[in-house]
């Protein structure tokens, strides 16, 4: 029995490939994830999008649960990324070493990892660009450029929706509606590519609370909105209504590099496109979009108008096509940013919104910050999904919570975010269900402060946007 148990070892040793650092081609990629999957059966599951590349690749996602899979209330979604420009390959890699890390800490009890993924559904796509990259590779990636775009020479980055100019031009009319723009738009700049449209369904389909978008080419966190409201091309401070959050969640990451947030670093060169003489460094290790330059379409814009989640944009270093050699070197200066950006989801507060008959979807969840002395809301609300359930990432201070939805008598409490949480504050909210129904928005308007958004209806929302990803197809 003994030689038995030990010749059974042996064959599970020899059977699961160790990890390597180097450059994962397209088909060693889901390799790598499959190998992870077979270490770590329990708490991961390998999947991929609705479509492929435009040369048929698959987009191929990680996911690390408790439960994969499922979405489970009171856990937030957080999703990772990669390689969006083909020649900008860090993220790519990075995101399989973390994979292979997550399993790896978890197999071997360590209480950090284990406690991050009993409490989060982490999603990681190494490649939304396998077709770009593949380029890059077969020209030696020595260009700036080439390898950026997709195989229809589309730059996937500006393939999004533009909903920035949705809400800019709300702003403008003094509308104050801020989320969940895709049913708001009516005609596509250009049409869809498939990785654009899988990452889109995908986003709509999983509710996310926190995501991070990897690129290459300066060294700085990223934070919406990368457009800027005038139109300018660079210089020009694009605040979003959650200006404080997203400044928090970019230092997070610069803070906890190796040396993204350090002032004595030198900056990265002028690049020929994502251009400017910038020292990051100098600033922190942050950087606001549109206030670096201006862009139209992004992915990053895009998840904060469209859905309830999060996202910010990682330019992992100077280079963008990182030698072979400096991936472990990188990974070293990378863990620690990736790992702490993950626990951001546990900011601020999450909850459930029921009724005395169970969850209520799709109810509004909006806030005002009372931490000094003139209250100021943050016009831009989330919603709860299938569960009732919300996530609301909040910088420490005082707020009032509303949560509201037609047909209810909407309820607001006041709490307290603490600084370093590990976990987000609980504020579950039962409504009453009133005789009068609030669907119409000047009237359900008065049960609000002002200026709250209008209510939308959940099906009509579903029409809309499922039309619109069928109308692009090509
Ligand atoms: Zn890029």
């Amino acid at each position: 029995m003994a030689m038995y148990k030990s010749f059974c070892f042996i064959l599970f040793v020899t059977a699961s490939a160790e990890f390597v650092w180097k450059h994962h081609n397209n088909e060693e990629l889901p390799q790598v994830l499959e190998e992870v999957n077979k270490k770590c059966p329990n708490i991961t599951r390998v999947y991929t999008l609705s479509e492929t590349s435009v040369r048929n690749v698959p987009l191929y996602v990680i996911e690390f649960s408790d439960n994969p899979g499922f979405h489970q209330p009171y856990k937030p979604e957080v999703k990772y990324v990669g390689n969006i420009h083909g020649n900008e390959v860090l993220g790519r890699e990075l995101l399989l070493g973390l994979a292979n890390y997550l399993c790896d800490k978890y197999n071997e009890r360590d209480h950090h990892i284990r406690s991050l993924i009993h409490n989060t559904r982490i999603h990681l796509l190494p490649s939304m660009n396998p077709d770009g990259w593949q380029l890059s590779m077969d020209v030696g990636h020595q260009d700036y450029l080439i390898g950026r775009y997709n195989n229809h020479s589309v730059d996937l980055n500006r393939n999004f929706p533009d909903l920035d100019a949705i809400t800019f031009e709300f702003e403008r009319q003094g509308i104050s509606h801020n989320n969940h723009l895709l049913k708001d738009i009516t005609r596509l700049a250009a049409p869809l590519e498939p990785e654009t449209r899988a990452v889109m369904r995908w986003i709509m389909s999983v509710p996310f609370v926190l995501s991070a978008a990897m690129h290459g080419g300066d060294l700085v966190a990223n934070y919406p909105y990368d457009e800027s409201r005038s139109g300018a091309p660079v210089s020009e401070y694009s605040a979003s209504p959650d200006d404080d959050t997203f400044r928090e969640l970019a230092a997070t990451y610069a803070n906890a590099h190796a040396d993204m947030s350090s002032q004595n670093r030198a900056g990265c060169r002028a690049g020929q496109d994502e251009g400017g003489a910038y020292n990051f460094g100098k600033q922190g290790g942050v950087t606001n979009g549109a206030a670096w330059y201006s862009l139209k379409g992004g992915m990053q814009d895009f998840n904060y108008l469209a859905t309830n989640a999060f996202e910010i944009t990682l330019e992992l270093g100077c280079q963008k096509f990182t030698p072979e050699k400096d991936l472990e070197k990188e990974w070293i200066r990378n863990k620690d940013a990736l790992l702490a950006f993950i626990w951001k989801a546990h900011s601020g507060v999450k909850g459930i919104v029921s009724d005395d008959s169970g969850f209520i979807e799709n109810a509004i969840i909006s806030v005002v910050n009372i931490t000094g002395p003139v209250p100021r809301p943050i016009r831009h609300d989330v919603t709860t999904g299938v569960y009732g359930d919300y996530y609301r990432l909040l910088t420490p201070g005082r707020y009032e919570v509303t949560a509201s939805h037609p047909g209810y008598l909407p309820v607001s409490r006041i709490v307290t975010v603490p600084q370093h949480q590990t976990t987000a504050r609980i504020l579950n909210f039962n409504l009453e269900p009133t005789r009068s129904w609030f669907d119409d928005y000047s009237t359900f308007s008065h049960y609000l402060r002002a200026g709250q958004p209008r209510i939308y209806k959940r099906d009509l929302y579903r029409q809309l946007t499922g039309a619109l990803l069928d109308r692009s197809g090509r």
